[in-house]
């Protein structure tokens, strides 16, 4: 396929900034996450699934989506064209193999050099573009210094957050934590996926910034109530046996040895009534830091004499994901931090309620005593107390797993999450057309902040 730019009728383009009928085109970035790669070779994250689904949700709604990517592989094709109004751009920066994230700062010139050819080959310009995760924000900033585009950022993970108290730190963690608050400071948005997300970045990166908060969301026609035994048939798993899912990346921060020691307490209560238990991990462990931790848990599962209950199922893709939610009788995401928690909906939105721990979005996802229980990270025995409440309560269960459900559908689509940030988007671009700042804030201190970035890139 040629490497066309996108499709627009003028060489004005921020005159047209409409998604009406001549589609106006915008650049979403996510560098370290190929969102076109098929799944089994790329690692299911959240910031890829929610640039996925925003992608094809915004194409419907009119507009032209080009999604960047750093080609990580010279067999792959440069343009993945998904639909008639969405593809994936794949910039190559670096060599074209997969480099872990923490190495890719050094290659994002390169990135940049290669997204300002492709626009500019034909004269073209995006002029509104959403950066996601930090090393697609360190673009973006270098992106707004050097034209004039509306830039807007989602996180999906914070430095200040995935580093705190750690005593030994990675070498980027001063880099990324500077480009963080940069990116606060200095994109005309900042998109949070949840309030506590927002009150997350004013309270540890930097006070200034425009941070609009929209919720992620879920796909309603992958993720929705089924028949749980045939969930179970399906999956060879025995009606009468309490299962315990946790769905995520092996990582520390994801909280899987709270989970693991819970359950051997559970194990030893009378509670379950002789019904066995079952606990299923189901993830991938595919970089040296995953392995290790995949490791590390597995020692401790064989440690705490849970070998037989417990299956590490690997990852698993959106088509059978839904078997696992349905089949099990509680589904766990005992993180130490998420900014939001994609599998807490997926979860809830296939009617499980969800036992999680009490920090960022999960707050906002989870409600108490409604669908599901909160508790605080690390603590193995508010987590032992709070599975074993669901598991042995039918009737209360059944009520969770009904208000779960509903929950979900009636606030959290893929298609009111897009039609909020292509609200947004025309306000923005509306904005840099008419200089209109009332119509979204700006932080007074945002000039100033702006002259204070770094003129080179980070090294
Ligand atoms: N996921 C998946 N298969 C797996 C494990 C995870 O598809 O084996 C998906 C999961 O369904 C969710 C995303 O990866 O959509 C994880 O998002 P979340 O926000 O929970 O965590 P993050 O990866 O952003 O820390």
């Amino acid at each position: 396929m040629s490497q066309t730019p996108p499709v627009s009728q003028s060489r004005h383009p921020r005159a047209t900034f409409s998604a009406g009928p001549q589609r106006q085109a915008i650049a979403l970035i996510l560098v370290h996450n190929d969102p076109a790669l098929e799944f089994q070779r790329e690692e299911a994250s959240g910031s890829r699934v929610y640039v996925n689904q925003i992608s094809e949700a915004l194409a419907k709604l009119g507009w032209q989506v080009d999604v960047f990517t750093r080609k990580t592989n010279p067999d792959d094709p440069t343009i993945v064209q998904h639909s008639p109004h969405h593809r994936t751009i794949r910039l190559v920066a670096g060599p074209q193999e997969f480099i872990p994230r923490d190495r890719l700062l050094e290659h994002m010139p390169a990135f940049v050099e290669a997204f300002r050819k492709f626009q500019t080959k034909d004269g073209f310009h995006y002029p509104l573009v959403h950066t996601h995760y930090w090393l697609a924000g360190w673009v973006g900033l270098q992106l707004k210094q050097e034209s004039n585009i509306q830039l807007v950022h989602t996180y999906h993970s914070l430095a200040a957050v995935k580093y705190a108290g750690m005593a030994q730190k990675p070498l980027v963690a001063d880099h990324r934590m500077a480009v963080e608050r940069h990116t606060l400071v200095g994109a005309n948005c900042i998109v949070a996926t949840s309030p506590q997300e927002q009150e997350t970045l004013r309270e540890l990166v930097a006070t200034p910034g425009n941070v609009q908060v929209i919720p992620g969301g879920t796909d309603l026609d992958v993720f929705h109530q089924m028949s749980r035994s045939d969930a179970r048939a399906q999956l060879g798993l025995s009606p009468s046996e309490n299962v315990v899912l946790h769905v995520g990346r092996f990582d520390p921060r994801k909280g899987i040895e709270t989970l693991v020691r819970a359950c051997a307490q559970i194990k030893q209560m009378d509670t379950l009534a002789g019904e066995p238990l079952r606990l299923l991990l189901v993830g991938a462990a595919d970089d040296a830091e995953s392995l290790a931790e995949r490791d590390r848990i597995q020692s401790l599962v064989a440690e705490l004499g849970l070998n037989a209950v417990t299956e590490f199922v690997g990852q698993v893709g959106h088509d059978r994901l839904p078997l696992y939610y349905t089949a099990a009788d509680v589904c766990v995401v005992p993180s130490q931090f998420e900014p939001f928690g994609l599998v807490a909906l997926e979860a809830m939105a296939c009617g499980t309620p969800v036992v999680a721990s009490d920090v960022g979005g999960l707050k906002f996802a989870v409600v108490p005593e409604e669908t599901g229980l909160l508790v605080a990270p690390q603590d193995v025995d508010g987590f032992a107390g709070a599975i074993a409440r669901i598991l042995s309560d039918d009737l209360w269960a059944h009520r969770l797993r009904r208000q779960a459900s509903l929950r979900v559908q009636q606030n959290f689509s893929w298609s009111a999450v897009a039609a909020r940030l292509s609200d947004l988007y025309r306000r923005l671009l509306a904005q840099s057309l008419t200089g209109d700042l009332l119509s979204v804030p700006m932080a007074p201190t945002t000039a100033a902040a702006l002259s204070s970035l770094p003129a080179e890139p980070l090294e």
